[in-house]
């Protein structure tokens, strides 16, 4: 029969390699995609959504083209098990699937007891929003439930976590919502790292559209030193007890469990092959985006997509023999300030035995006019459309 292909994951990683390798190949291989939700939220823009820039609808995609105009098929399960030596995947539906080659995107997942008192089951009272979709919604309603005056606190990540300027875009997204609704509220924010992604132009911004608001509490200060307490509503920073009204806990990340079910895991995080995006652990599993552990490449959306493209050449390639060129990758990670204020930051990728290694990058500039900052923001809607047409069809 044809060679099979199992893919674990529709996001941005997933969706991208079932789609590309259906497309590409002409029918000559068999592709599974493995997804539990049958509409994929997507994390990026989420913070667009809390900032009242965008509809929950507009972030909210179906898997229906993949199978109709691609031929993949879609279902929607969620793989439980993986057999590295029968080469299957068993479902928690009960199913098994065989696989010629496995391709693994299953996200992240929070690595437990990262932030004393918290833990997944905590979630409705302090959400984290780190995956998207009831999360989002439920952040949101809680930010314009607060009372006036109220208080936002952020937890925020240590490194590498998804999406480097993403807590920082929420942060802002945050501060535009409370200007318009509630604009005596005042934000915090605990964070383990001494500096973080576009920090410059975040904090010129925040200084610009919502002096006053924001307040970041730095490593320097305790801001690694951090527990929570859910039922009373407090965050404990360095000994000092804060009562708040929003708490978005972001706790520490590692690669989704099912890479570690496979064991394919060295430490947190899954080690690949650049030029293929191979486990370094099992050359028939492929593994992309935020599971992986494979060099410069920031934990995104954009990311995960391009290393999909190098998997999916791969993946053709070794089962069908057509023609594999050397793999390229790029990222771009945009993030809103306020309205029509957007910045960039983003590189160009070469694969050499060791890591995914940087080229050259570029980045927004401090003090850039608002027409350049528009078109920047225009640029991202731009990208947006097309990545999940990328992904979706
Ligand atoms: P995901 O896209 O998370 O996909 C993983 C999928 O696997 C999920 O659908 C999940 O349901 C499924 N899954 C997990 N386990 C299993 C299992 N056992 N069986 C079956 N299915 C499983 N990136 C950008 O490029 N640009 C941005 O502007 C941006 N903004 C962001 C803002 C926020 C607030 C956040 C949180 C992230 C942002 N990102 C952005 C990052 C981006 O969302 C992720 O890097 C990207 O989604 C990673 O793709 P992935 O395929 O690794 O994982």
């Amino acid at each position: 029969g044809k060679p099979r292909v199992v893919v674990v994951g529709g996001g941005a990683g997933g969706a991208t390699a079932a789609r590309y390798i259906t497309k590409d190949s002409d029918g000559a291989i068999d592709v599974t995609l493995v997804e539990p939700t049958r509409a994929y939220y997507t994390c990026f823009f989420s913070n667009l959504y809390i900032g009242g820039f965008r509809e929950l609808s507009s972030i909210g995609h179906s898997y229906g083209t993949l199978a109709s105009d691609y031929g993949v098929n879609v279902v929607h399960d969620w793989a439980v098990g993986i057999d590295r030596d029968a080469k299957t995947v068993s479902l928690a539906g009960g199913a098994t699937l065989p696989y010629d080659r496995l391709i693994l995107s299953p996200g992240i997942d929070f690595v437990e007891g990262a932030v004393p008192g918290w833990d997944v089951s905590q979630q409705n009272k302090m959400p984290h929003a780190y995956k998207a979709g009831s999360q989002t919604e439920l952040l949101k309603a809680q930010i314009e439930a607060m009372p006036e005056g109220g208080l936002y606190a952020m937890v925020a990540p240590p490194n590498p976590y998804r999406c480097p300027p993403g807590p920082y875009e929420r942060i802002s997204m945050v501060a535009h919502l409370l200007t318009q609704i509630n604009p005596t509220a005042k934000i915090l924010i605990a964070d383990p790292k001494a500096k973080f992604s576009k920090q410059a132009l975040f904090e010129e911004g925040w200084q610009k559209h919502y002096g006053g608001m924001i307040e970041r509490i730095g490593p320097d200060f305790g801001g690694q030193n951090v527990s929570v307490n859910p039922d009373e509503m407090t965050v404990d920073i360095d000994g000092a007890v804060e009562a708040v009204d929003v708490c978005n806990v972001i706790p520490a990340q590692k690669a989704g469990r099912i890479c570690d079910m496979a064991g394919i895991t060295e430490g947190n995080w899954a080690p690949v092959v650049p030029a293929t995006m191979q486990s370094r652990l099992d050359e028939n599993i492929h593994v992309l985006g935020d599971a992986t552990n494979q060099g410069d490449m920031p934990k995104s959306g954009y990311s995960a997509n391009s290393q999909a493209k190098v998997a999916a050449m791969a993946v053709r390639g070794a089962l069908t023999g057509s023609k594999v060129f050397p793999a390229k990758f790029s990222n771009t990670c945009w993030s809103l300030i306020d309205t029509d204020d957007g910045v960039k930051v983003g590189a160009s990728y070469q694969a050499t035995d060791e890591k995914i290694a940087k080229v050259d990058g570029f980045i927004s500039q401090t003090g850039e006019d608002t027409d350049l900052r528009k078109a920047t923001y225009e640029e991202s809607l731009g990208w947006y459309a097309g990545i999940t047409e990328d992904m979706f069809g």
